[in-house]
């Protein structure tokens, strides 16, 4: 669960004077019309801005801030998700994941088959993975997992959990179109593989709702909803949370109605990545910028929510990268104990054994739980903790400030680590990291992501089994 601030209240986002007094004047000019963009790092604040803006929005007494008191502002701190003007989207697109069971038996192999059609599949995944059709081109390597993801880079898949895909298929022909015709049986499975995926693509546009994750809408529903009347204030508010995830088909059929929304309809974009939104949106979208926030200032506020002290607080704010809403998740016990594993991982030397860091990473991350949410929960925090200490051991060998290690606790394990790796080796795997943790925050399939992790880290130079320099 998202922690939300229990009254949707401006003075409650931290260090965020300029984006909050940009809001501020907006609503107090009264000039709010169209859509805008609200931008900056994970976890500070963006969305709870939005939140406070629409609330203000919709109120029926406006100051011209949100009353708190009228039966609309009333409506948010407690049934926020139901107020019948401002709606709030996430998750817009999911990524596909898909086994290569499934496929296979898609395309028409026996169970039986599989085994020997192995070495055809993997050439069809090559040929596919040439002309950028696949995700992750080391999960169909020999061994390594049943599954196989498909690029979904903006704008191609995204997946039930059905196992049923979704793609554009004007994408798929893209790329197909560039693959060489032939007759091998790559070439057909390759070719099979774009039909069975691409006979979905129809359904591509749906949108589930924060309230019900299983209720998804078609993008063109939401568009269709701008245009209805509000039922009941002056306006309605559409939030569209990680609207980055949008495909590109999306985004096209709502940029008419950007550029020009209904007057009383408000759109409010969010998004930690504007780099990968369409310019053609950006040029639409009125822009507020958030700033990160310091660090003190995110100690300062969870040594105060979580009553915890000062010393604790600034560790967990370090530990969060400046994120008030991960500060506010993070179990510090917990995140302290785990964090110490993987200090004896990496200082054992076990990150050059790929095998045993396998099973490391597999335990570490709950092997057989089946609470998903947990063990997504759990992957999140190995790599995370994985990220903060090769970034700070990478400060550590460089001589860098100190100040801007976040492990700040650590620092004589963390120069002693330091000592183990080359520097390449660590940027490495800092960037192996932090495209897995991308990855990840799209919602990929657990196990495949962290495979795909490891059997990359096992690729690095220096890093197999034997080779220790
Ligand atoms: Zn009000």
């Amino acid at each position: 669960m998202k922690y939300f601030h229990s009254q949707f209240d401006f003075n409650q986002i931290i260090d965020q004077e300029k984006p909050v007094l940009h809001l501020k004047s907006i609503l107090k000019r009264g000039s709010c019309t169209g859509a805008y963009l609200f931008t900056g790092q994970e976890g500070i604040g963006k969305k709870t801005a939005a939140i406070c803006f629409a609330k203000a929005l919709v109120c029926h007494n406006p100051s011209p801030y949100a009353c708190n008191a009228c039966t609309s502002c009333q409506k948010i701190p407690h049934t926020f998700f139901s107020h019948p003007d401002i709606s709030l989207y996430h998750d817009v697109y999911k990524p596909v994941a898909i086994s290569r069971a499934l496929l296979l038996k898609k395309i028409g192999f026996r169970e039986e088959e599989f085994e020997r059609v192995e070495g055809i599949y993997l050439e069809a995944c090559r040929l596919l993975e040439e002309k950028e059709f696949l995700l992750n081109p080391i999960n169909y390597k020999k061994g390594i997992n049943i599954i196989d993801l498909f690029y979904l880079d903006p704008d191609i898949i995204f997946v039930e959990e059905s196992g049923k895909c979704y793609v554009s298929a004007a994408q798929i022909e893209k790329n197909l179109d560039s693959l060489s015709k032939g007759d091998s049986y790559s070439y057909l499975l390759a070719k099979s593989l774009y039909t069975f995926t691409s006979g979905f693509y129809k359904q591509s546009f749906k949108i589930g709702k924060q309230e019900n994750n299983e209720g998804r809408e078609n993008i063109r529903g939401i568009v269709k909803e701008i245009y209805l009347k509000p039922s009941e204030g002056r306006r309605k508010v559409f939030i569209i949370d990680d609207a980055h995830k949008m495909t590109e088909e999306a985004a096209d059929a709502f940029l008419k109605t950007l550029e020009e929304p209904p007057k009383d309809s408000i759109i409010i974009l969010v998004t930690s990545k504007p780099e990968m939104l369409l310019p053609t949106i950006h040029s639409r979208c009125r822009k507020i910028k958030f700033q990160p926030v310091r660090r003190k200032s995110v100690s300062d506020f969870i040594a105060n929510a979580k009553s915890i002290s000062q010393e604790d607080a600034m560790l967990t704010s370090f530990l969060a990268q400046g994120s008030i809403s991960k500060a506010l998740e993070m179990d510090l016990e917990e995140t302290l104990k785990k964090r110490e594993e993987i200090i004896n991982l990496l200082s054992s030397g076990y990150l050059r054994d790929i095998e045993k860091f396998f099973h490391f990473a597999r335990e570490f991350s709950g092997e057989g739980e089946k609470d998903r949410k947990r063990k997504t929960g759990l992957t999140q925090l190995f790599i995370e903790l994985m990220l903060t200490l090769v970034h700070d051991v990478i400060l550590a060998k460089s001589g860098g400030n100190v100040d801007s290690i976040l492990n700040f606790d650590k620092l004589a394990e963390l120069r002693g680590l330091s000592r183990n790796f080359e520097y390449e080796q660590l940027e490495n795997i800092f960037s192996i990291l932090s495209r897995t943790s991308h990855l990840l925050s799209r919602n990929l399939d657990v196990r495949i992501t962290i495979e795909a992790l490891l059997a990359e880290i096992g690729g690095v130079k220096g890093m197999s089994k034997g080779k220790a320099p």
